[in-house]
């Protein structure tokens, strides 16, 4: 299984200054790169086919929309469909992120219809989950988890392709805050994550890739990769500026 090393450039980023962070960073990890590791970017809509076409004949880089929408095409002003992230190059969707869940107001039951329907039409999903600060301190960490799961995988067909399905655990409070999750927390939450996912896709969800995201640095990521059930990262901050992701990807 390759390591997904994963950036999410969320609203940052004109199509000159992602072209160009995309070069970089291609410039710095693609003849380094293991061929266990995979790298992916998560550009805002607008550039997206700026990086793809930076990454269109790189092995090992991919490119993804951070959201689009559950319909094919339609009256749905602003929406973006994952045909149309293919269409640009992008090969991968970002579903349940805290971001979307806690500031754009995205419910477990929306998120799993956004889930199955990028599946089901051409993308690869890194699907999020973690945990509010208030809800780790009540003790309800694998609860919150476990139903975001439980919901939010219900509609992925039981014969997927265990590549095509990544979960990231991203405990809310570790986001873009500089608080990292202990070893401990990640790997009981990964535990965890796994087990879950064994009880609803049975033993090929030991190929399925958990990623852990919140405050991921260079100089914390070296510790985190090697930690178990953890096959990647999902970076937002620290992954803005090529020199600094470039390293996190060769960790
Ligand atoms: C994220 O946005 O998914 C994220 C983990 O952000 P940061 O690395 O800045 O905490």
């Amino acid at each position: 299984m390759k390591k997904l090393m994963a950036a999410n450039w969320k609203m940052f980023k004109t199509w000159d200054e992602a072209s160009s962070t995309a070069q970089e960073l291609v410039d710095l990890a693609a003849a380094k790169l293991p061929d266990d590791r995979e790298v992916l970017v998560f550009p805002p809509f607008t550039a997206l086919k700026a990086v793809a076409d930076v990454f269109a004949s790189k092995s090992g880089f991919s490119a993804g929309g951070q959201d689009y929408y559950i319909e094919e095409e339609g009256a749905f002003t602003g929406e973006i469909a994952p045909k149309m992230l293919l269409d640009v190059g992008g090969t991968y969707g970002l579903t349940g992120h805290s971001e979307r869940r806690h500031v754009l107001g995205e419910d477990d039951e929306y998120i799993a219809d956004k889930t199955s329907y990028g599946l089901a039409n051409g993308l690869k999903v890194v699907f999020c989950i973690g945990e509010k600060i208030e809800e780790r301190k009540g003790g309800r960490v694998e609860e919150v988890l476990e139903r975001q799961m439980r919901i939010g995988l219900k509609d992925v067909p039981k014969d997927i392709a265990p590549e095509n399905l990544s979960v990231a655990y991203e405990p809310v409070w570790a986001i873009g805050t500089g608080e990292v999750a202990g070893p401990e927390e990640i790997m009981e939450a990964h535990a965890f994550t796994r087990k879950i996912l064994i009880s609803i896709f049975g033993e090929k969800a030991n190929e399925m890739r958990i990623l852990y995201g919140g405050s991921v640095k260079p100089g914390n990521c070296n510790e985190i990769i090697a930690l178990d059930n953890v096959d990647g990262v999902l970076v937002g901050g620290a992954s803005l500026l090529s020199e600094s992701f470039s390293q996190i990807v060769l960790a």
